[in-house]
């Protein structure tokens, strides 16, 4: 029986070593060691021995499969191994070749610009406020002395979301929020995004952008409304920018005025930009009206105030040179590149 043990030893090392891959590897296992495998069958016969034999015939089985196992477990990990490589190898992968790249985007113009306005009025000392797109229609008008027959309140200027709710045609509502909440001095610029049931078109659409300003002290008149913008102009706009003031009407505001600016593409001589007329209409403006002081809780005895509102879009095309106003609309990525 020993030699039939040491016979197995022999033809199992042999045929392990040599085998080349995990399958036979795992019928050797199955031949050798396995419940009928072949040393298996010696262990079973080993109730023929004698009690003197079986000792040294069960430690020589145990022996023998503790090598085989050994081996075969060594084999397994050389497969993995050699698995592995071929499997690294298809999959080289050239780190010299150039990457892909992700394009990295720029800020939109209207961002661009609001970011500019804001930074020069915080540089003023003003604040920036925020408030609804989706607004009271008693924000959005009644308090900015807009009573129900004004025809801006008709439904061809406005989108109504009910009969008291709008979404903001401009964005007065945030400086009647904030005039409610705050006491003066009040110092602030509301920009964001407004809407008009305007049909799109070079120069309009349905949804565009505001700046507006709103100070309200003792003692604000006009001349600090003049100085501000002018002040606004030339640093947006470039030093040598002028500005001119036309008389206008807007029911939020009293007096009220309409200000352009000297063109800054041809320093006023005339031009495509300004159309020949060497100035361009910047916003409107004026000094608050005292019924939308009132309105708002603040004493037109003791306050005054001046405001004023621009459109982000007539800057942003005047000063980018963009003569449709849709483009800044579409998105479309290889014409926002460029600024
Ligand atoms: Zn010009």
């Amino acid at each position: 029986m020993e030699e039939q043990i040491k016979n197995i030893q022999t033809e199992s090392i042999s045929k392990i070593s040599q085998c080349k891959d995990e399958k036979e590897l795992n019928d050797l296992k199955v031949k050798y060691l396995g419940k009928k495998g072949e040393l298996t069958s010696v262990l079973r016969g080993m109730g023929k021995l004698s009690p003197e034999e079986r000792p040294h015939i069960g430690s020589l089985v145990n022996q023998v499969r503790d090598e085989l196992e050994n081996l075969i477990s060594e084999k397994e990990k050389e497969f993995t191994r050699k698995e592995l490589e071929e499997k690294l190898k298809k999959e080289n992968i050239d780190v010299t070749e150039p990457s892909k790249k992700t394009s990295l985007g720029s800020l939109h113009p209207i961002t661009q610009i609001i970011n500019e306005v804001e930074d020069i009025f915080l540089g003023m000392g003003y604040k920036i406020a925020d408030g609804p797109e989706v607004e009271k229609a008693i924000y959005n008008f009644d308090k900015l002395n807009t009573p129900p027959d004004h025809p801006a309140r008709d439904l061809q200027d406005t989108f109504y979301v009910t009969d008291d709710i709008v979404l903001r045609s401009q964005t007065s509502p945030v400086q009647a929020r904030v005039m409610e909440e705050q006491k003066p001095p009040i110092k602030i610029i509301c920009p964001g995004a407004v809407y008009r049931s305007d049909s799109i078109d070079a120069t309009h659409s349905p949804v565009f952008h505001q700046v507006e300003g709103l100070v309200v002290d003792k003692n604000i008149a006009m001349s600090d409304l003049k100085g501000t913008l002018e002040m606004f102009a030339k640093k947006c706009l470039g030093e040598n920018t002028k500005i001119r003031f036309r008389p206008h009407h807007f029911p939020f505001t009293e007096p009220s005025a309409e200000a352009d600016v000297s063109c800054f593409v041809c320093g006023g001589k005339g031009c495509k930009v300004c159309k020949g007329e060497g100035w361009i209409e910047l916003l409107g403006c004026g000094m608050v009206h005292p019924k939308v002081l009132q309105n708002c809780g603040i004493d037109p005895e003791i306050y005054s105030g001046f405001a004023f509102g621009f459109g982000v879009e007539r800057i942003a095309m005047a000063k980018f040179g963009i003569d449709d106003m849709r483009l800044l609309f579409e998105n479309d990525v290889r014409f926002l590149k460029q600024f």
